[in-house]
Order: structure tokens, then sequence, then C-alpha cells
């Protein structure tokens, strides 16, 4: 692919550390390129005392935006002028615009999950089930609130945060109406209950991701059925085995990767007002 730098090409970014590792630099310059955008992205590994002032070099290099990922996710907010309602409730930014200066935050994580899960089937007036209560979790479970999804049953570890955990759930359903509840995970009877119960279940624990490929959060597959969408956020490796059990139950099952391309495709239409080419960008993340 040609890509042209012109005294005139715009840039967005990557603020993370460790940034190196990231495809987003691939997935955005590819989408620029392939509309005939003028722009470049880069990574930039930025440490948590450098973040103010990397902030403002957004306004400075007169950026079009930039990612935001691990740690910066939540520390970057008090240097925003502006936040959208989704990244106030998940209390965690992923994308910044820069409009002419005035920097505001989103949160296309949770967009992005939701988007690829609708694409699989799901409706909003059905349950769902999700494992994991940490930043991706988090992301989803707001999204899916502020959707209107019938019920979100949430479950994890007993940990010393866990009453912590289920206010801060609290305080999500409150502000969107949505009907939220957290469970410990242990608690295999009702884990398998509000399975049953749901259209989709969701691992957003670390269980199963490389190198630990030997690891699921579930260890009776009884209520899963082929009636059910089984997603893992997780996409190395491709298949865990979780979603690798949910599919010898006969469920439609889903990795990481759609997440992954569409909270890249609503940030790049944040950017640009353009629709993301995904049909093009899929085959760069799939490789
Ligand atoms: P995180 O904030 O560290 O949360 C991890 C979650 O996993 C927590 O709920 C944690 O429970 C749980 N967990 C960890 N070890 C566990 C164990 N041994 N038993 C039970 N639960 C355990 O991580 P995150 O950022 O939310 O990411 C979660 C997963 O999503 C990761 O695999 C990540 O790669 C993936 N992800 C994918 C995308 C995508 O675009 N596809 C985007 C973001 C994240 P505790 O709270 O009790 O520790």
């Amino acid at each position: 692919m040609e890509i042209n730098i012109s005294g005139k090409t715009k840039l967005a970014g990557l603020f993370a550390q460790p940034a190196g590792h990231s495809i987003s630099p691939a997935i955005h310059t590819a989408a620029f390129a392939a509309m005939g955008i003028d722009a470049v992205y880069l990574s930039f590994d930025i440490s948590p005392e450098k973040l103010a002032e990397a902030v403002e070099t957004i306004r400075i290099f007169q950026m079009l935006g930039v990612n935001l990922s691990y740690p910066h996710k939540k520390a970057v907010m008090p240097y925003l002028d502006e936040l959208s309602p989704a990244a106030e409730l998940i209390g965690a930014v992923n994308t910044i615009v820069n409009q002419a200066g005035h920097l505001v935050g989103y949160n296309t994580d949770g967009l992005g999950f939701m988007k690829s899960l609708y694409e699989k089937g799901f409706k909003k007036n059905q349950r769902l089930t999700i494992i994991g209560t940490g930043g991706a979790a988090n992301a989803i479970i707001a999204q899916a609130a502020l959707d209107g999804v019938a019920e979100i049953a949430v479950f994890n570890r007993k940990g010393t945060d866990f009453q912590q955990k289920t206010e801060r759930l609290r305080e999500i359903q409150q502000r969107t109406d949505g009907k939220i509840a957290l469970y410990d995970l242990a608690d295999i009877k009702k884990l398998n209950e509000k399975i049953s119960e749901s259209a989709a279940l969701i691992n957003a624990t670390t269980l199963g991701m490389t190198p630990e490929i030997n690891r699921s959060p579930l260890n009776d597959y009884s209520s899963i059925t082929s009636e059910l969408i089984v997603c893992d956020l997780i996409y190395q490796p491709r298949e865990t085995l979780f979603l690798k059990e949910a599919r010898q139950n006969g469920a439609t099952t889903m990795n990481g990767l759609n997440m992954l391309l569409y909270q890249a495709a609503f940030a790049f239409e944040l950017w640009t007002g353009q629709e993301m080419p995904v049909e093009v960008i899929r085959p760069i993340i799939e490789k």
C-alpha cells in the first residue's frame, strides 16, 4: 500500500505504556489510506508522569486525536474539556477527539463490543451474562445498560473489593435504569440459572489468554446450548478453551477480534466523520 506524507498530513496516535506492541497504527493508517485521508497514526510510549504534557501536545500538534490504553484510560480524565455520557459512566476514556483545541473524551470499547454482539443476533430485549468486572467488562456493562439491555447478570470471584464492585454496578444501574446485579462466580447454581435465562454469555476475564491457554472461567458447561451466543474478549488465542467448549455444545461463538475492530472503527469515525472500511481492515487484524 502506498502512503503519501505531505506538509498537511494530520496525526492521530496511541498513548500507552508499553505502546510498541499495538496493532492500532496498522489499523488506522491503513484505514486513512483506504479512504484517501491525509493522516497517519503512530504509537507513543508515554509514562504516567508525562501524561499531562502528552495531552497538551494533542492541541499543540493539532492532532485529530488519540487512543488511550493501559495505564492512562482513567488518569487522562481530569485533563479533558468534556466527556461523552458513556465515558463518564464507564469512568474511562479510550479515545480523545480534538475539536479545534477542545478535547472530548469518549469510550468506544463498550460500543465496539455491543455492535459485534448485535451482529451475531443479540437483541436489546434479551438478557446477558458477563464474567469479569475489570476495565473491559465495565465498559460493556455500562454500554449495555445505556442501550437498554433487559438484564445484565455479572459474575466475579469474591475478593475483598466485591462490595465496592457491587456499589459501582449499582451506580451504573441507577444512572441508566438498567437491571444489573453482581454475583459470586463460585455460585455455580446461580451462574447456570443466569446463563439459562440469557441470550449471550461473555468472558471478560483474563482466563484463557496466551500463555495460560488451559484456563477458563467455567468448569461446568451444562447450561450452554445452541440457543446461546458465547463471546470471549480474548483474541490470542483465537479460540480459547471457553469458546471451544461452547462451540462443542452448539453455541454461536465469537472471539475478541470484532470488538477490537469496531472500537477502532468508532474512534476513526469520531476523528474523520467517515466510516472505517472494516472489510479492508479485518484481514490486517486477523493476520
Ligand atoms: P482487568 O481490568 O485486569 O480485569 C480482569 C478481570 O479478570 C477481573 O474481573 C478479574 O477479577 C478477572 N480475573 C483475573 N484472574 C482471574 C481468576 N484467576 N479467576 C477469576 N477471575 C479472574 O482486564 P481487562 O482490561 O478488563 O481485560 C479483560 C480481558 O479482555 C483480557 O483478556 C483482555 O485481553 C481482553 N480485552 C479485549 C479487548 C478487545 O478489543 N477484544 C479489549 C479490552 C480487553 P478480579 O477483579 O477479582 O481480579
